[in-house]
């Protein structure tokens, strides 16, 4: 760690660095090299043999340059994780975003088709929330859709997997849910965000306001309802529960 070069042992037994481990008694010679990304070191190669003086100086450089291929190939797969993690989820929120909640979405409408249960879709979007952004600007806005999705986060259950569809527009699966507890939820939401106080840095805070809709399917004879169907019935009720005055939980009708 410390010279992060590779380092050998031609007589295990007699030297004094080599912590003996239960089950490396045999061990007689040793050759390791860092693992390095970025000069840290994340890790060792070891080579260990049965017999003494094994290794000798020429084996350690290329033992390094194994060591060095496998740093690469971990970088890689570290930064492919990385990617791969940050292409499924909001910049903003952190949740995750409309390609991939469709996708789960959709995942969860196939659990439902199978276990025979009934679900819900969730659309929610913030009342007026170009007032907010006009009268106390963008970062202010972007905090309050952070504490929005946060407090929407303390209120669902863990099953319930939510999504940013657009700008202050999010929407919720609920697995297991029928229509009536699906509304419910929405009524816990609508309140928990009205109630949710949103700081000012200045001092002071102001609250916010949402509208939501929800449509539940259930299996029957003609199948279950595909998501976006769903989200579009969804939308639909949003729609008439901005068009009845806002902040308030309208239902779609089959
Ligand atoms: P309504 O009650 O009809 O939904 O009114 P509204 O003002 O919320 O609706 P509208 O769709 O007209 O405007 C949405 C606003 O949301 C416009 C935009 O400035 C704001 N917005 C969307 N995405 C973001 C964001 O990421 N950050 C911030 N700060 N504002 C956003
Ligand atoms: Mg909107
Ligand atoms: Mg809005």
């Amino acid at each position: 760690v410390e010279t992060r070069q590779p380092v050998w042992i031609n007589d295990v037994p007699g030297d004094p660095n080599w912590k003996h481990m239960e089950g490396s008694e045999w061990i007689r010679s040793y050759l390791g090299a860092p693992i390095l990304i970025k000069g840290q070191v994340i890790g060792f190669l070891g080579l260990t043999s049965a017999q003494p003086n094994f290794y000798c100086e020429e084996h350690a450089p290329r033992l390094m340059a194994f060591a060095d291929q496998a740093a690469i190939a971990i970088e890689n797969a570290q930064l492919y994780a990385e990617v791969q993690r940050l292409a499924v989820l909001d910049d903003l929120t952190g949740i995750y975003n409309r390609r991939a909640f469709f996708d789960l979405g959709q995942r969860e409408v196939e659990r439902a088709l199978r276990t025979m249960r009934p679900m819900c879709a969730l659309f929610l979007d913030i009342d007026h929330f170009k007032r907010i952004n006009d009268q106390y600007g963008h970062l202010v806005g972007d905090e309050a859709l952070r504490l929005i999705v946060e407090t929407i986060a303390l209120k669902k259950r863990a099953s319930d997997q939510m999504g940013r569809w657009g700008g202050e527009e999010f929407l919720l699966v609920l697995p297991d849910s029928t229509l009536e507890s699906g509304r419910q939820m929405a009524e816990r939401l609508r309140k928990a965000i009205e109630e949710a106080s949103l700081p000012l840095a200045g001092g002071g805070s102001f609250s916010v306001q949402a509208s939501f809709g929800v449509a539940g399917a259930q299996v029957s004879g003609e199948g279950l309802a595909q998501l976006d169907r769903l989200i579009l019935q969804a939308d639909t009720a949003l729609y008439r529960a901005k068009q009845a005055g806002r902040n308030q939980v309208c239902v779609h009708e089959a």
